[in-house]
């Protein structure tokens, strides 16, 4: 790592300012020889860390940009190397040809992620912290930001850390009663290991559950509009997009493919699959629409069932109904406007689920479903201000591994093998552990992670 890299860390598209970084070894020498300060004259070599100047990135007799020059010293930068930022204008074609000069000058060209991978190999950052950084830049909404941020402060390594500390001591431990049964012993010490290994997996078993709000958090609510042929499916996509995208006729299955669409409501977001609707057919066309819509029962986080509150039930909805039992379920009884016939009873006597009258066509009922969905979403699953939410699949994933560890730590206890044994699961779990904090991970595997991230960062 004793190259010096560089990379234009702000947006590919014309703006105010654009910034340009360079870090390693040769940044500040190599911006000596591009940069002319205007008013300090003092070089970036010079310049006192965490300290800017305004000047000139000229080079050769000839002026590319007025730039401002952001000096951050070893080790105390993002990388942990001596960092150079240049504030340019945002062009991108300035932005191109500054950093064409700082290769000329001995930079390579940074590798997407490679600042951040630096940090991480430097160790001023574990990788839960790094992957973060990642989610926090491509995050969707409020809530997904506000997830991302804490795992970028290290929450998630905290607890990790702890854990794998206490599993250490417990292996230790054991190791030295095998090791030196005269000074050490195993009495008292198993319960006290069944209990320690217990209180693990309840956090890890909690970690593992919060991916769920994690996954809504950062993806948002997979939610699937159902209802039979000309129930206003449409429409209420329509309503809650406040556009006019999907297509609305009065001609039963229109809406014959499915259309993915998504809202954002007060920083939740909601990935609207607007279906076909079920229904026996013989169209093959619209077949394909009516085996969609039934696969994505079973993938969706909330069903809203629409039905034409103008008419009864008829057998479609009953089908309909039959198949989301026991999925979280908003009925909207639709057309309001014409007057209500179905009876609502009969419907919440046959599914768990709240149900509001709405005129998708009028807008009303709109604001309830936004509340609604507001209650749903904050009071039933979510604390935002002091839950960490796994929001990572291959943390998810090594934690399924760490607690299966643990559980066959507990059941080696209970089945009174002999100690020697132990070590070797929670040795496991401390290993999984591990990895999600970027310790005992393969390098072609850390090379992979960085590799999905922005160029720059
Ligand atoms: P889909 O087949 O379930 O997607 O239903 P559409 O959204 O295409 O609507 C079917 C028909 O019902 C269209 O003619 C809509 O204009 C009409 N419609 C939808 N919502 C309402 C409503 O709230 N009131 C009234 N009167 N008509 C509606």
């Amino acid at each position: 790592m004793s190259d010096t890299i560089a990379a234009i860390a702000t947006g590919m598209g014309s703006s105010g300012i654009g910034i340009i970084r360079i870090s390693g070894p040769c940044a500040l020498s190599i911006a000596d020889k591009i940069f002319n300060p205007s008013v300090t004259k003092r070089k970036p070599s010079k310049m006192i860390s965490y300290t800017a100047a305004l000047g000139h990135i000229i080079y050769d007799g000839r002026l590319y940009d007025e730039s401002i020059c952001l000096v951050m010293k070893a080790p105390h930068s993002y990388t942990t190397e001596d960092i150079v930022e240049f504030d340019c204008h945002g062009g991108i074609v300035v932005l191109k040809e500054i950093l064409d000069l700082i290769i000329q000058m001995g930079a390579r060209p940074a590798e997407p992620g490679e600042f951040t991978k630096r940090a991480f190999l430097n160790g001023r950052i574990d990788m839960s912290q790094a992957e973060s950084v990642m989610d926090l830049i491509h995050s969707k909404n409020e809530m997904a930001a506000a997830a991302s941020i804490k795992q970028v402060t290290g929450e998630l390594r905290d607890i990790i850390t702890t854990m794998r500390t206490e599993i250490l001591y417990n292996i230790a431990y054991i190791e030295s009663v095998l090791d030196d049964p005269e000074n050490y012993t195993f009495d008292n010490f198993i319960p006290e290991l069944k209990s320690t290994v217990d209180k693990l997996l309840t956090t890890v078993n909690k970690l593992i559950e919060s991916s769920t709000s994690g996954r809504i958090i950062t993806e948002g609510i997979r939610t699937v509009i159902l209802g039979r042929p000309n129930a206003g499916k449409s429409s209420v996509l329509n309503m809650l997009l406040g556009v006019e995208r999907a297509i609305v006729t009065d001609i039963a299955g229109t809406t014959r493919d499915t259309l993915e669409e998504s809202v954002n409501i007060d920083g939740i977001t909601l990935n609207i699959v607007d279906t076909a609707g079920i229904r026996d057919t013989e169209d093959v066309v619209e077949r394909i629409g009516v085996d969609r819509a039934i696969a994505n029962i079973s993938d969706a986080d909330l069903i809203l069932f629409v039905v034409d509150g103008s008419t009864t039930l008829d057998a479609n909805d009953h089908k309909i109904i039959d198949a989301i039992k026991g999925k979280k379920v908003i009925t909207l009884v639709n057309k309001k406007d014409l007057g209500i016939i179905v009876d609502n009873m009969l419907i919440s006597s046959e599914i768990k689920t709240e149900i509001i009258e709405i005129s998708a066509k009028n807008g009303i009922g709109k604001d309830k479903l936004h509340n609604l969905l507001k209650d749903m979403f904050y009071n039933n699953s979510l604390n935002y201000n002091d839950q960490i939410y796994i929001t990572n699949m291959r943390h998810k994933a090594l934690l399924y591994k760490t607690s299966a560890s643990l559980t066959a730590v507990c059941e080696s206890i209970d089945n009174h093998m002999s100690e020697d044994l132990f070590t070797i699961d929670l040795m496991a779990a401390y290993e999984s552990l591990g990895k999600i904090i970027g310790e005992e991970l393969e390098d072609d595997l850390v090379n992979k992670i960085f590799a999905e991230f922005c160029m720059g960062k």
